[in-house]
């Protein structure tokens, strides 16, 4: 059985009968027989669905929100928030999914030549907890417009909002077996990219199952695209505007509490001001509100498994017996851990050279700009880094001596439809969103006239 458990209060909300390999034939079957209708349909039809699917989400945002705060700990105003912002990527693939996928002409000698996009078939999407429903729109929105279907397995952990993404596909009209979510937990994935029906795969989560899932979709020369895990770095330069800066990063580490994949998990300091930007600092994280994750004014909440509570207190612990100093926080009660900040990081310690998963974050200083490109490099992760500084061109100069997929300047790394996503390293590769992330699962074909 999988079960949904509430992390704040250790309630078990439901139980889920996982699918028999029987049950799963019968849904890629489904999937596939779905396919060879849907990828028939205009992008004006897809358009209109993913149209109403935007707009029940607008308008049950505080329904769906609620039982992704009770399976996860996520509080609530941001469970709404990430609703809300499912919506905005269906509106944007709705509006543009038809442009990124035009035929376009190609001047060759041949009489006539262009390429086309066009859909493989049934998208197998193994998603994470952290984002219950944004993970997954990120997927569906572009797959489903392209003219594929999807097959979800979602984390164990939230079974209740990945049925409620089934259903809110229905609601909306989408053909029975576009999107489906097949109840079952991380053992049986391997079955399901062994299906020849299933063309390719997404996963977003940790690199261990990124490398598990690659390894078997390599086997069978099936597409992967996968967003892993992330150690993104805040770098604060002497010339940065510091109060600004010290709201940003208490942001960029503490929201979700801190269990994003491009949450900054290192605070990098220049030397000169670091004393003056870590008091400022410290008071921004002293005034994020604790609490229960289903009071509006919550910001941190609990993390949404005892077990990651325990993961971050260990790598903190570790820390600390090679040097580290706590300067608040360090204390863990079940699934909640306080906001640490430790400080006196070094390279080789837990919390500077693993993925620290909740609200803690390593601060480490550094003399000049060639230590600092050189300590965000050093790390095996690549998803992004956030600098800050008041010259637009040192910031311009240093952009591309990072080895991320993103930098961004004055602001933390977030995702947005219009801009692609996506890692290096053991981040992970391929890209979602904008036009790229439109593009990953098509056939990209070339026709030739002689
Ligand atoms: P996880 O344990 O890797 O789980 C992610 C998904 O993979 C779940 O559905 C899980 O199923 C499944 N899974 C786990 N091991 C598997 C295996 N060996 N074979 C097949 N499937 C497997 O990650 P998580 O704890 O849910 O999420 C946290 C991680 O995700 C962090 O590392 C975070 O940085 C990363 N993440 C990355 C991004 C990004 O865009 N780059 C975004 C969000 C999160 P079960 O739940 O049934 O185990």
């Amino acid at each position: 059985m999988i079960q949904s458990i509430n992390p704040y209060n250790g309630e078990k909300l439901a139980e889920h009968k996982e699918f028999s390999s029987e049950e799963i034939k019968t849904a890629i079957t489904k999937a596939d027989s779905a396919f060879r209708n849907w990828r028939k349909t205009t992008f004006k039809e897809r358009a209109n669905l993913l149209l109403k699917v935007a707009e029940d989400l607008k308008t049950n945002s505080k329904e769906y929100a609620k039982t992704i705060t009770q399976e996860m700990g996520k509080p609530i105003s941001q469970s709404i928030a990430e609703v809300e912002k499912c919506a905005w990527v269906c509106e944007y693939y709705a509006e543009n999914g038809a442009k990124h996928l035009a035929s376009e002409d190609i001047s060759t000698d041949a009489e006539k030549s262009y390429i086309s996009y066009e859909p493989l078939g049934v998208i197998l999407a193994v998603m994470p907890w952290n984002y219950p429903f944004w993970q997954v729109f990120r997927f569906a929105a572009p797959a489903l417009m392209a003219g594929n279907v999807g097959v979800l397995k979602h984390a164990s952990n939230v079974m209740m909002s990945a049925n409620n993404l089934e259903k809110i596909f229905l609601k909306a009209g989408f053909p029975e077996g576009c999107f489906q979510n097949l109840v079952i937990g991380s053992g049986k994935v391997e079955e399901v990219i062994h299906d020849e029906r299933v063309k390719a795969v997404t996963l977003t989560g940790s690199t261990g199952a990124g490398q598990a899932v690659a390894k078997a979709a390599g086997g069978e020369i099936k597409k992967t695209v996968l967003e892993l895990g992330g150690s993104n770095a805040l770098v604060v330069l002497q010339d940065a505007n510091l109060k600004e800066a010290a709201k940003v990063c208490a942001k960029a580490r503490f929201q979700n509490t801190g269990q994003s994949c491009i949450a900054g998990k290192r605070l990098l300091l220049q030397e000169s001001i670091a004393e003056d930007f870590l008091n400022l600092f410290k008071s921004e994280v002293e005034k994020l509100k604790v609490g229960d994750p289903m009071n509006e004014d919550t910001y941190i909440g609990v993390q949404a498994r005892e077990d990651l509570a325990e993961d971050l207190e260990k790598q903190v612990q570790d820390s600390v017996k090679n040097g580290a100093e706590i300067l608040i926080g360090g204390k863990r009660e079940g699934a909640f851990y306080a906001p640490t900040i430790l400080t006196k990081v070094s390279r080789e310690m837990a919390v500077f050279k693993e993925e620290t998963f909740g609200p803690a974050i390593g601060v480490t200083t550094f003399q000049n700009e060639e230590e600092a490109v050189d300590l965000v490099n050093s790390s095996q992760f690549g998803l992004g880094v956030s600098i800050f500084t008041q010259d637009f061109e040192k910031a311009e100069r240093l952009a591309p001596q990072f080895e991320d997929g993103a930098v961004f300047v004055n602001e933390l790394v977030k995702s947005d439809p219009r801009l692609p996503f996506g890692g290096t390293k053991m981040s992970g590769y391929g890209r979602e969103l904008s036009f790229l992330g439109i593009r990953e699962f098509v056939n990209i074909k070339t026709v030739y006239f002689k």
